[in-house]
């Protein structure tokens, strides 16, 4: 399908020091390129397989040799041909594995946009199919079966898809600006708090955005019923796909072990105590009037306390009993982007409210964004509660078998 394929390769340079700080990186094309750029001889890099995949089976993942002698070159013109495959060094020597970070950061952010986009279309289907699927007489009372977008429970599936895609879609673009505003505020203070909110939010958007569109996904299947489950529908493959999101680029264990001991327990917990005082502002701008926004803000404000409640735990334990803090890693990256994004909820409610208060003309839509945000913050929201007590309770039973025992 194309000229030349180049690889970008980490690997060792002899004599390098041991272990991360001793990988370099390189480039390694199949094909040799001439200084003036014509393609010239193989080189010694070799796809042996391509993996058989759970999902994304367009992208495909393989097993490359390199050197194994399978197309020997000659290292100089005129030279005697020898296993070994040829490669161009990027940078500066033992430096590769900074490069990669590079690469890995930006890819962290993408990963987490991957998730938002196959959970949006896995909404869309199932909403598409809810219209269409006849099925069951309504609970109400009805004179034939009715559609099944007109029962109850599967309105809480959808409502919980729409909802966890529109939080964690939202919480992106806040981490998005805020890496705009770190590289182009002309205000060096600016800059610098974005950077730190940035670099705070990329292990949330990665590791929460992901997880959310498992469970998306996996919501759509049912929706679907039976035909959910026969590949044809489409809404497997959803399903399929999003499961390698929490697996590459870092696990999720790898991005809560980041958000954790980097992002929070190494200062104290003083950059995430300065993002919830800036939902505590959100918070003091919703007026209370009885209504969707004030049941939303009595749950947002309930996943603030629960956040810093096991924050405060979490850096009291940090510098004591680490596997008991590393213990609450995951739940505690699920809290802070349960939180996270019913906070965008919350701030979407507001500003709709006051756009519909203004006479808005796109009334249906501002309605539907308070109906959702509202959904997030009564089935959402309070898993925060329950994520607390794994994170301050619940080391004790996670680490409660020894080894043997399993
Ligand atoms: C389809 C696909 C494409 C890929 N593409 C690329 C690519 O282009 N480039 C590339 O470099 N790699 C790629 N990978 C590799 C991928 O990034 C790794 O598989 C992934 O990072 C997980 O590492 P691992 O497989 O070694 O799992 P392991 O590290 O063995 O993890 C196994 C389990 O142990 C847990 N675990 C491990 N260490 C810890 C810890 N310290 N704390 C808590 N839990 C822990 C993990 O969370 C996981 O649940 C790809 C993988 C797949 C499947």
């Amino acid at each position: 399908m194309a000229d030349n394929i180049v690889h970008l390769v980490l690997a060792r340079t002899p004599g390098a020091p041991e272990g991360v700080k001793g990988i370099s990186l390189f480039i390694v094309p199949k094909f040799l390129v001439d200084a003036q750029g014509n393609i010239g001889a193989r080189n010694d890099v070799f796809c042996t397989s391509v993996e058989h995949k759970l999902g994304i089976k367009a992208s495909p993942t393989a097993v490359l040799l390199y050197g194994d002698g399978k197309f020997p070159v000659a290292p100089q013109a005129g030279g005697a041909a020898a296993p070994g495959a040829i490669g161009w060094l990027v940078g500066e020597e033992n430096r590769g594995l900074e490069y990669m970070f590079v690469m890995m950061n930006a890819a962290r952010f993408a990963v987490g946009m991957q998730g938002v986009a196959v959970a949006e279309r896995a909404y869309q289907k199932a909403v598409q199919y809810a219209r269409d699927r006849v099925q069951s007489r309504a609970v109400e009372g009805s004179s034939g079966p009715v559609a099944i977008i007109q029962h109850p429970d599967v309105r809480r599936m959808l409502m919980t898809m729409r909802a966890l895609t529109e939080g964690a879609r939202a919480l992106g673009y806040v981490a998005a600006s805020a890496y705009d505003a770190a590289h182009a505020s002309p205000d060096a203070e600016t800059r610098k708090a974005n950077q730190s909110f940035y670099e705070f939010l990329v292990p949330i958007v990665k590791g929460f955005s992901t997880e959310m569109s498992l469970e998306v996904t996996s919501l759509g299947v049912q929706v679907h019923g039976g035909m959910g489950f026969i590949e044809e529908t489409g809404a497997a493959q959803y399903y399929r796909d999003a499961r390698i999101l929490t697996i590459y680029e870092g696990t999720t264990a790898i991005q809560a072990n980041d958000l954790i001991g980097r992002k929070t327990v190494r200062d104290g917990g003083q950059t995430v105590r300065g993002v919830l005082a800036r939902v505590r502002e959100t918070l003091s701008e919703m007026r209370e009037d009885g209504g969707d926004l004030s049941a939303i803000a009595q749950r947002l404000r309930e996943g603030v306390e629960a956040m810093e409640q096991s924050v405060a735990h979490l850096v009291s334990m940090g510098k004591g009993d680490a596997r008991a803090v590393y213990a609450g890693s995951v739940p505690y990256l699920m809290l802070c982007g349960t939180v996270l994004a019913g906070w965008q909820m919350a701030r979407a409610a507001l500003r709709a409210r006051t756009l519909l208060e203004a006479g808005s003309d796109d009334a249906a839509f501002l309605k539907a964004k308070i109906g959702t945000a509202r959904f997030y913050a009564d089935h959402v929201l309070p898993r925060a509660v329950a994520l607390q007590a794994s994170i301050v309770e619940g080391a004790a039973g996670t680490l409660a078998l020894d080894e043997a025992m399993f």
